[in-house]
C-alpha cells in the first residue's frame, strides 16, 4: 500500500469524542500517521512484525499498522472512552487489533504479554505534565527492539540523552502537525506545529 492510499484510509478514522486535556488527547493527524507508519514499513518493522502502540487513544497507529500487514497489534490505552472508538476504528478498516485499558506507568504492567518487534506511539508530549513521555519511552525499550514515536520539535537530543546506554536515535524525520483547535485554551482553529518522527533502536 502506498502513502497516500494509507492516508486516504486512515482519513475516515473517528477521533476522540470528549478529548482530555489532563491526557493531552490530541488525535494524530491522518498523514502523519500514514508518515509514521510508512516509514516504519519501509524498514520492515510492520509487515509480518508484532507491534505494539502505547497511548493508542483512538487507534490510528495500531490500526494502520494491522492494516500494513503486522502480525499482531496491541494498542494500550488509559482512557476507556478511547479504546471504545479504538474497536469501531479496527471494524471500519476490517482489522484485528488488541486493545488494553491500561496504565503504561503501572508496575503490574505483563511485560511478558506486551513484548513484540516494534511499537509505534504518539505519546503526551509533556505540555501539561513535564515528561509525561518518559514512562512511554520507558516501556517502549522494555518491550520492543525498534520505536518510531512522535515528539515535539526539537526533543532529539533531549530523548537522545534520556535514552544514553539503552537506545540509538537511528533517524529524525520532521513533518508537519496540522493541530485542531481542540481545548477551551486554545484560541486559534488551528495551529501548524512540526512534530519529529524519531526512530530508536534498543542497543
Ligand atoms: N496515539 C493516539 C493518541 C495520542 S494522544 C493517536 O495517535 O491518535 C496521547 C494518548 O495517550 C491519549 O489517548 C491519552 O489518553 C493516552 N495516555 C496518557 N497518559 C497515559 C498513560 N499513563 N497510560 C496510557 N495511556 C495514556
Amino acid at each position: 500500500m502506498n502513502l497516500r492510499h494509507l492516508e486516504i484510509r486512515l482519513e475516515s478514522l473517528a477521533g476522540f469524542e470528549r478529548p482530555t486535556a489532563r491526557l493531552e488527547q490530541y488525535q494524530t493527524p491522518a498523514p502523519v500517521a500514514a508518515r509514521l507508519l510508512h516509514h516504519a514499513m519501509m524498514q520492515g518493522a510492520i509487515e509480518d512484525r508484532r507491534v505494539c502502540d502505547l497511548g493508542c487513544g483512538t487507534g490510528i497507529l495500531a490500526c494502520g499498522a494491522a492494516l500494513l500487514g503486522a502480525s499482531a497489534v496491541t494498542g494500550v490505552e488509559i482512557d476507556p472512552a478511547a479504546i471504545n472508538v479504538a474497536r469501531r476504528n479496527a471494524e471500519t478498516l476490517g482489522v484485528s487489533v488488541e486493545f488494553l485499558v491500561a496504565d503504561v506507568r503501572s508496575p503490574d504492567l505483563d511485560r511478558t504479554a506486551l513484548t513484540c518487534d516494534t511499537v509505534v506511539m504518539n505519546p503526551p508530549f509533556g505540555a501539561q505534565k513535564a515528561h509525561a513521555d518518559r514512562p512511554f519511552i520507558d516501556l517502549a525499550l522494555e518491550i520492543a527492539g525498534e520505536v518510531y514515536g512522535i515528539f515535539n520539535e526539537g526533543s532529539a537530543p533531549f530523548v537522545a540523552s534520556y535514552t544514553e546506554g539503552r537506545a540509538e536515535i537511528e533517524e529524525v524525520v520532521r513533518c508537519a502537525f496540522p493541530m485542531r483547535r481542540t481545548f477551551a485554551h486554545h484560541r486559534k482553529e488551528r495551529v501548524d506545529i512540526t512534530v519529529e518522527i524519531l526512530h530508536l533502536r534498543r542497543i
